[in-house]
Formats: C-alpha cells, structure tokens, sequence
C-alpha cells in the first residue's frame, strides 16, 4: 500500500522571539510538536484562562486543517507554583488545601475534573498527553543534576537556583532589561541571602526556610544543611522544560502559552532547557493576550473573575462563550462583559437559525470560499476575519448546498454547534428527561 502525506498550506505565525510574523517551517516535514502551558489545578479555572484554551483550540485546529499532522501537550501544573510567578509566596497547591483541606492529591483530582469538563463543554478537542508535573519529579532530580555538573545552577542551604549569568542571552525572549524590570526576582534576595544574583530562580526549594512544612516533597541527591535525604520539591518552571523534552522532544516547533510568561516563566524555560540540551526549546513562541474586566486582567485574586458553571448558570449555552472568543484576535485583548456575552449569544443563534435555513443536503465546499479561508486563517490565525466570512458566504449567490457544504468545512476548525439540530435525532437533555419523569411519577 501507499501513502501520500497530504500537502500542507502555508501559514504564517508571528512570533515573540523575533518579534515579526514569519513563515512557518516545521522541523519534521508536515508534523507539528505543540506545547501549551497548562492551569495550576488549585482552583476552578476562570473564564479568561479558557480563554487561552480555546485560542490553542483554534491554533491547533487550524494546524490540522491545512494539512499539519499535529501532537499537542497541555501539562498541568500541581506542584510548584508559587503565588507569584518567581519565587516569592506560598505554594498555590497548599493554599488550596488551607481553603479546603484534604490533600494535594485530592485537590488537583478535584480540579482537573473541573477543567475537563469545561474544555470538554467549549468543544476543545483532548490534548494528546496531558502530563502532571508530579509524575515527572524524578526526571526532574535528574536534570537539576545535570545543570549542577554542568555549572549553570548552584545550592543555597534553601535551594537550588539556575545561574542566570551563565545563560545564553537570558532575556532574549523579553527584550527586557534586567536592571530596570526586577518582574523575574521581586525581592527574592531578601528571602535567601545566598543567592546570587535576584533573578535566579529556583529549579528545586528545599523543605527548609518559608517551606519547611511542604506538603509534597520528595528525597533529592542534593544537599542542604537543613534537611535530610535533599527533601524538597521542584521549582515551577522546570517541570515544563522536562515534559516537553520527554513527551515531545529537545526542540519543538510551537510553544504557546499566556503573555505574562513571557518575562518569567518562558525566558526560564528557554535558559534551562538549552543549557541543558544544547538546541533551541521552541522555534515558534506563540502568546495570547488576556480576556480583560474594567480594563484589568480577569483574575481570581481580584475578584473579577466567572466560571463556566457561572456562564451556564445565567442560561448561556458554553458555546456562546466559544463564539464570543473568535471575535478577537489571540494577540489582542478582549473585554468581557456580559453584553457583550448577550450579543455573542444573538450572533450565534442568529448563525445557527441561518444555516438551518440552507436545508440539510451537503453539496460541495466553495473553492474561492475555501481559498480566502486559507488565506486568512494561514494569516497568523485569524479567527475574527474567518468568521465574517460564514456571512459573506450566506449573501453569495452560490447554490445553497454548497453554502452548506463550505461552512461544515470551515466549521472544523471553529467547533461550533452547526450540525447538530440538523441530523441527529432531537437533541433532548437530561433536565428535559428529569422532567419528564418527574411528571410521570407525580401523575
Ligand atoms: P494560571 O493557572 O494562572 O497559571 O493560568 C493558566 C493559563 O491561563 C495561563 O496560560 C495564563 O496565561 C492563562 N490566563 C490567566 N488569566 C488569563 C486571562 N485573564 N486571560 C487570558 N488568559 C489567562
Ligand atoms: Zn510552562
């Protein structure tokens, strides 16, 4: 037998490392390696971190589309992560266990059950490896130790730091200037006065100092005066260094992840993943802006911050949300209001109502259609302009089966509800059939 790989369309994708849009070059021909940064499970994830799901959704969608063979990693972090991005706070993971008690264990469980299935509501197609970083900590030890031997990290008696004076232009993902934006260190000699230099950061805390009652530790080769067996944990940024190396490879083509890691948790990622391999991390480093309340971040900490179940709640089906997301760009912010989610829900059952109107015979997809849509999404991912088309594609004059047959096919990367109504037997819900049986026991 023989197989033909398909030919893929070009794409641009602009990226952070030079700063410009470039053609898309994969390292394997016709395959993408794709890494996302994943939630921290301490908490239900808000709606503007799905957000950053469903713009990789489109991403990846997009990639398959035009021919990419993609594998996509989205890890979750449940160990690590401090409250702060950099060393500084206290572990997010026991913060939860503070609010909630049980066990980390149980929290992260609990958490990512939640996640799944809010990206399981958004039409968000299931990652390829969905790794934990706790199930990685002995790899983790082994590159720690790798970095000692090769002299980019050194040990306080609280921690292990990568040196970032040995790194190969440390800032180059940032621009930033070190002297002047403090953003990766805070005051972090001030919590351990053997460090070197404020932004080293941590690749192992110690079960010692501010950490000395760790929930989750593990026995290390490395040394500390203060505890026995190296007992700590690992720093939050080299878990994602480790996993991609494992699931994916040395160098990938696309990482992804949001734009605030740009200065702290990438620019980390990139010193020690090639202090460590010698090659480039990513070649593509992709980052999506923020959904954005009264002109702030939408964040949990401040308070300004709705959950999927909140969005059901107010009678909204997920995938409004999912339709709100594509009317703006991932490299431009969006504000979320819930006018602007009542709008989205119009524009959608209005799409929706549109398409049934076409009847249910499938002819064939729009080659000039098909062409601009290329174009457009090939064009740095450009969701907002791809949807405009649907309706440019309901006033053309073409017959109305291949209206019908051009946007299923677009459809495949949106994700949206179209089909459904048409052919399958009438959708009906568990509340319907709750109801249902209420009634009849009552009777
Ligand atoms: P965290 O759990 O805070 O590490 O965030 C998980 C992911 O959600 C990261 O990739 C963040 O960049 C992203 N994220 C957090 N807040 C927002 C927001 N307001 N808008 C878009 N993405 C966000
Ligand atoms: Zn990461």
């Amino acid at each position: 037998m023989f197989f033909f790989s398909k030919p893929q369309k070009n794409i641009s994708l602009y990226n952070t490392l030079t700063r410009k849009k470039e053609d898309f070059k994969p390292i394997k021909n016709g395959e993408v390696k794709f890494y996302q940064c994943g939630p921290t499970v301490y908490w239900t994830q808000h709606i503007g971190n799905l957000r950053a799901m469903v713009l990789s959704d489109f991403m990846r969608r997009t990639l398959s589309y035009l021919g990419y063979k993609v594998t996509f990693v989205r890890n979750y972090t449940d160990v690590g992560h401090l409250t702060s991005d950099s060393d500084i706070g206290e572990d997010k993971m026991e913060k939860a266990v503070k609010r909630e008690g049980g066990n980390p264990k149980e929290i992260a469980d609990k958490y990512i059950k939640i996640f799944e299935n809010d990206t399981k509501n958004l039409n968000i197609l299931e990652p390829d490896s969905k790794p934990r970083a706790t199930e990685y900590v002995k790899d983790i030890i082994e590159a720690v130790k790798i970095l000692m031997e090769k002299g980019y990290a050194y040990s306080t008696d609280l921690a292990i730091y990568f040196d970032i004076s040995k790194a190969n232009d440390y800032t180059k993902l940032s621009g930033q200037n070190l002297e002047e934006n403090k953003s990766g260190a805070g005051n972090a000699n001030i919590e351990d006065s053997q460090k070197k230099n404020p932004a080293d950061f941590a690749l192992w805390f110690f079960k010692a100092g501010k950490h000395e009652k760790a929930l989750q530790y593990w026995p290390s080769p490395f040394d500390s005066l203060l505890v026995k067996n190296g007992e700590g944990f690992p720093g939050w940024h080299i878990e994602c260094s480790i996993m991609i190396k494992k699931l994916l490879g040395k160098t990938i083509d696309v990482h992804m992840g949001g734009i605030e890691h740009i200065p702290v948790h990438h620019t980390n990622e990139i010193a020690q993943s090639e202090a460590l391999n010698n090659v480039p991390l990513a070649n593509y480093w992709l980052h999506n802006e923020w959904l954005i309340v009264n002109g702030g971040k939408m964040a949990k900490s401040e308070g300004s911050s709705y959950s999927l179940s909140e969005i059901k709640e107010k009678g909204f089906n997920p995938l409004v949300l999912r339709y709100f997301f594509m009317q703006a760009h991932y490299r431009s912010k969006q504000n979320f209001t819930w006018e602007a989610l009542q709008g989205a829900n119009s524009g959608y059952e209005h799409l929706k109502n549109q398409v049934k109107e076409l009847g249910g015979k499938i002819g064939k997809v729009d080659k000039n259609f098909k062409d601009k849509f290329e174009k457009i999404i090939g064009d740095d991912f450009n969701i907002p302009q791809a949807l405009a088309l649907f309706q440019e594609i309901l006033k053309s004059d073409i017959p109305k089966e291949n209206k019908l047959a051009t946007i299923y096919d677009f459809n495949k990367i949106f994700g949206l509800d179209l089909k459904k109504e048409l052919h399958s037997p009438v959708a009906v819900s568990d509340e319907i059939i709750k109801l249902a049986e209420e009634r009849k026991l009552a009777r």
